[in-house]
């Protein structure tokens, strides 16, 4: 749970979890300091749990490695993941650094150990970021922050503000532009206006950002489950501060588009709420929502968006590419959009279910119905009391629990036609087997090994014909 920013309030070490404090107690024993910084400190002055817990020191990463045991090092910034508590909790620790030489508006050209605690906070991007908790000394009780940018004002005005010169900032690392609208609507915050004015100037940056680390980005900031900050909320700012056009310009097109539906507003507005009707804890589906309707930009002209699934569907393939997601995940995401737009009737035969399950994949199903459920809610459809979702959800249940819908559910087998045919293994098996399959979908109680091996034998001297090579002899004479 995320809650309101609590002043005056102040960190013990008792807030701590026994890893994070084995790691301070260590480091400092040893004479390095050792704070702990960023997001936890940001989260503990907020009074919630952190996600994660970030110490930095000034002990090199060879030094972190050594005084703990089985610490992996693994990259290039020296962070060192420490378990040293009986929690074995995770613990990230980092030499105090000082980066220089950004090059690319991506990465630090150099890293350089053994700056400050005050350098090292100096690097870190917005000032609710950039506090610092020091554990106790040897003898008193208390810890003591560590906030030269004013981080605990902000907090507790509500104000994200970049550390320093904002325009430097960002130019520094473009991904700022997205961490910057992911931290003001998670704790419902306003933007400096020296730094929001920044943001705008250099939303282009963004175009340089590495597909993976927007994917990852928008994925956190699709993953909102707060009522008060909806996915939507993220989007819109995305939006409002022009970043969007430059790493979703498909969805941001959107704006514009009328829509005739029952709820106001364009097809922006309708895919946004669409995002808002989608389950928190599948962020790549929240994804799908708010680009199902791509395609509408584009078939705009036709007045009725004629094929705009299936456009959808090419565009989404090529966007979530770009972003670097999985083959499986770019195939999900470009299915549904393919398929969102069926148009399920109470007059459907039980056939035509089946059929319909059959062009999805079972597998399939449950999301294209929460997608279709997101879309309908979006739209202001009213599900009737026939013919609507719920209907065929419960048409599709109870198929799936009596009949046979993939050729492995078939009563005979490839080997089986084999068999009983005489035929040699190859294409005509399958083909036999996908036309046996159709027959059972219209009329399942032919899902018997006699009536299929006589629909075969039925078929297959047509199906012989039909693949035979065609017959050398005489063209045809051309005319004329
Ligand atoms: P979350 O709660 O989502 O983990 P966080 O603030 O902890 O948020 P992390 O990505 O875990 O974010 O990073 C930890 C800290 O490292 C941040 O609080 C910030 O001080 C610093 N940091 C991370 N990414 C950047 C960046 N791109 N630019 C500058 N500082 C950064
Ligand atoms: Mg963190």
């Amino acid at each position: 749970m995320e809650r309101g920013p609590q002043p005056g309030r102040t960190i013990a070490l008792a807030d701590l979890p026994q890893g994070v404090r084995a790691v301070l107690d260590r480091l400092g024993a040893e004479g390095y300091e050792a704070a702990i910084v960023g997001g936890c400190v940001r989260d503990l002055l907020r009074g919630t749990l952190p996600a994660d817990w970030d110490v930095a020191t000034a002990a090199v990463p060879e030094v972190v490695a050594s005084l703990f045991g089985g610490a992996s090092w693994e990259n290039p910034f020296g962070t060192v993941t420490v378990r040293a508590g009986s929690d074995r909790i995770g613990v990230e620790v980092t030499t105090y650094r000082v980066e220089s030489g950004y090059r690319d508006h991506r990465r630090p050209g150099a890293v350089r150990w053994g700056g400050s605690l005050e350098e090292d906070l100096a690097r870190r991007d917005f000032t609710i970021n950039a506090i610092a908790w020091l554990p106790p000394a040897p003898g008193t009780t208390a810890g003591r922050l560590v906030d030269p940018h004013g981080g605990l004002s902000d907090l507790g005005a509500g104000i994200l503000r970049a550390v320093g010169d904002p325009d430097r900032r960002i130019g520094e690392d473009a991904l700022r532009l997205l961490r910057a609208v992911r931290f003001a609507v998670r704790f419902g915050m306003r933007i400096d206006p020296g730094t929001e004015a920044a943001i705008r100037r250099n939303a282009g940056l963004a175009a340089g950002l590495s597909g993976e680390r927007v994917r990852d980005e928008l994925l956190r900031i699709l993953a909102s489950d707060r009522p008060e900050a909806p996915p939507s909320a993220g989007l819109r700012l995305l939006m409002d501060l022009a970043i969007l056009p430059v790493i979703l310009p498909e969805l941001a097109s959107l704006r514009g588009v009328p829509q005739a539906k029952a709820l106001p507003g364009d097809a922006f507005d309708h895919s946004l709420r669409t995002v808002d009707a989608l389950p928190a804890d599948d962020p790549l589906l929240r994804l799908v929502g708010a680009l199902h309707d791509v395609g509408k930009a584009t078939t705009l002209a036709d007045g009725h968006f004629i094929g705009h699934e299936t456009i959808g569907a090419r565009m989404v393939e090529a966007i979530l590419r770009r972003l670097r997601f999985s083959k499986a995940q770019v195939s999900r995401a470009e299915h549904l959009v393919r398929h969102h737009m069926f148009a399920y009737r109470a007059d459907w035969t039980d056939a035509a279910v089946r059929r319909f399950i059959r062009r999805v994949g079972a597998g399939s199903l449950p999301d294209l119905f929460a997608l279709r459920r997101a879309d309908n809610a979006a739209s202001g459809v009213v599900e009737p009391a026939r013919g609507g979702l719920d209907e065929l959800r419960a048409r599709v249940g109870a198929e799936l629990a009596s009949h046979p819908l993939s050729a492995r559910q078939l009563a005979v087998r490839g080997d089986d036609l084999v068999e009983a045919l005489g035929i040699v293994p190859g294409p005509p098996v399958g083909r036999i087997l996908r036309r046996l399959l159709e027959a059972v979908l219209d009329d399942p109680l032919l899902n018997e090994r006699a009536s299929l091996l006589a629909l075969a034998r039925e078929w297959l001297p047509a199906d012989q014909a039909a693949a035979a090579p065609p017959r050398r002899g005489p063209r045809p004479r051309a005319r004329g």
